[in-house]
């Protein structure tokens, strides 16, 4: 046992030397506490703790192509890593002796261009870092509920966004660039064809649409084209009353129906709301449970037509339109255009310390019954009632009324019982809502896919083969799908 730590200590260290030849001394390390620091995420109770052998920092796609060549050759397992905010143990290691190839210093925006609305990024660059840049051409990127600090390309690239913006939609990558396990670079769109990123149909089938949404398989993406959305200076929001989730649907279905609103969100006022406005001293146990929040803008003229018909559509909705304190609206318009440092506080001040939750995208026909499900299986397992949060953001104005749905639950991390009972919840509710029906789940994470996989026939065989075309050393992600 002693003879095969010291063996695999000694791998490691030359491996890092040889790391440090392509990236420099200070970029590459095996230091203990390092990689402990990559070691573990908010998933924990789901994925356990593990570190890589060591961490690896390139400052270019030159590097990362170099160094995915020798962890090819050495059949290594390499895991992406661009901001490692995720709360899924996306980037948590499966195996031992495993690279973790942190991309964090590939910051630089390449390019914003007013007029096409695009802007192309490296792994490293931040919600936070590209608003500061296109508001100066009246643009933003369309925002997920995350923290500024995550990344843009990675965010969109694993298209699991579910934001505010209900009249962005949900495809807001154009085109991207790859680097293989073999050192080849791939290109989208009109990228492999010219040096006008611009185009998402460039040549053949949609292929960045196949690469996305598996993070980490494949290879490593060193740029990313994204849409940008534009500011408006007109905007206006409502926040309206309900007691269940059933009543709201039809002023939702309205809303997307007729492309009214930049922003609709049902909340739970408990959970989310609180959060939102958290900063303020309000007694939210009056409101009733759940509080639609509606967003309006555009320019003048079409501003004025829209907010007219929201008006209308609200009067005849069965809620009550609540009057809330202005800087309430305030602290809502700055959380849809990305403000969303907030969210944190949901979790940290005013939840119960800690939150699961299961993300999936279906029709807002089944929106009661996702409620009644989430509820009826947390109290099956033990979990009450008061801990059991729920919130939509419609995405779509068509499309089968595309919505994004979060089943959550907030909780005391130092309960030591409660980690036994999510896993038994997300064992249970995984099946039901498959049963129940659903588009598809958020993110491909633990536990998640395999049910899944089940279910996909043949698809998932074409699948499996597809990676390993790219990818026949399975060094990429390995252990974490198939
Ligand atoms: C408070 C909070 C709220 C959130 N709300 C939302 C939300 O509303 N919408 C939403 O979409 N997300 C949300 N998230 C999740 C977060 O936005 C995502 O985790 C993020 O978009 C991905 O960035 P990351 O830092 O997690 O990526 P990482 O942790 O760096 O990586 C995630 C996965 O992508 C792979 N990967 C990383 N970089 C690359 C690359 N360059 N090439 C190939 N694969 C790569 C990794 O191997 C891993 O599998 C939230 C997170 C938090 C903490």
């Amino acid at each position: 046992m002693l003879r095969e730590v010291i063996k695999m200590d000694e791998m490691v260290s030359r491996l890092v030397k040889e790391l440090q030849a392509i990236v420099g001394e200070e970029n590459a390390t095996d230091d203990r506490a390092i990689c402990t620091s990559y070691s573990r995420d908010q998933h924990w109770h789901f994925v356990p703790a593990k570190n890589p052998a060591c961490v690896v920092r390139p400052a270019n796609k030159e590097e990362v192509r170099a160094v995915l060549m020798l962890a090819n050759t050495h059949k290594i397992p390499v895991i992406p890593y661009s901001t490692g905010i995720n709360v899924r143990g996306l980037t948590i290691p499966v195996h031992d002796g495993s690279i973790l190839l942190d991309l964090s210093r590939m910051n630089r925006i390449l390019e914003i261009n007013p007029e096409m609305k695009t802007a192309t990024v490296e792994p490293g660059v931040t919600f936070g870092m590209l608003l500061e840049q296109t508001r100066k051409y009246k643009l933003r990127p369309a925002f997920p509920d995350a923290p500024l600090t995550v990344s843009v390309l990675v965010n969109y690239y694993l298209r699991g966004i579910y934001q505010t913006a209900a009249t962005d939609g949900h495809d807001h990558t154009i085109s991207y660039e790859m680097i293989l396990p073999n050192g080849e670079t791939l290109k989208t769109g009109s990228r492999a064809l010219s040096r006008m990123p611009y185009f998402r149909y460039g040549v053949g089938p949609d292929f960045a649409g196949m690469f996305c949404a598996h993070p980490g398989t494949c290879g490593v993406v060193t740029e990313l084209t994204a849409k940008l959305y534009r500011l408006y200076d007109n905007r206006k929001e409502y926040f309206i009353g309900f007691d269940d989730v059933a009543t709201p649907t039809k002023l939702i279905y309205n809303l997307m129906n007729d492309e009214l609103a930049a922003s609709i969100r049902l909340v739970d006022n408990q959970s989310w709301l609180k959060g939102i406005f958290g900063t303020f001293d309000y007694p939210y146990e009056e409101l009733p449970k759940f509080v639609l929040c509606v967003l309006v803008e555009g320019v003048d003229g079409v501003f004025e037509a829209k907010d007219t018909l929201v008006r209308a559509y609200m009067k005849e909705c069965g809620g009550e339109v609540l009057d809330l304190p202005a800087e309430f609206a305030t602290t809502f318009e700055h959380e849809s255009l990305g403000g969303a440092e907030k969210s944190c506080m949901v979790f940290g001040i005013k939840g119960r310390g800690n939150y699961h939750c299961i993300g999936l995208y279906g029709p807002l026909t089944l929106a009661a019954k996702y409620y009644e499900v989430h509820e009826k299986t947390a109290l099956e397992v033990g979990i009450p009632k008061d801990h059991v949060h729920f919130y939509i953001d419609p995405i779509y104005s068509f499309h089968g009324q595309l919505c994004y749905f979060e089943l959550d639950i907030f909780y005391d991390g130092s309960d030591p019982g409660f980690g036994a009972k999510l896993r038994n919840y997300n064992e249970r509710q995984f099946h039901k809502l498959l049963d129940l029906g659903i588009y598809g789940w958020f993110r491909p994470y633990a536990g998640i896919i395999e049910p899944t996989v089940e279910r996909i026939g043949y698809l998932a065989e074409v699948w499996k083969k597809f990676l390993r075309v790219l990818d026949p050393n399975e060094i990429m992600n390995r252990g974490k799908l198939f």
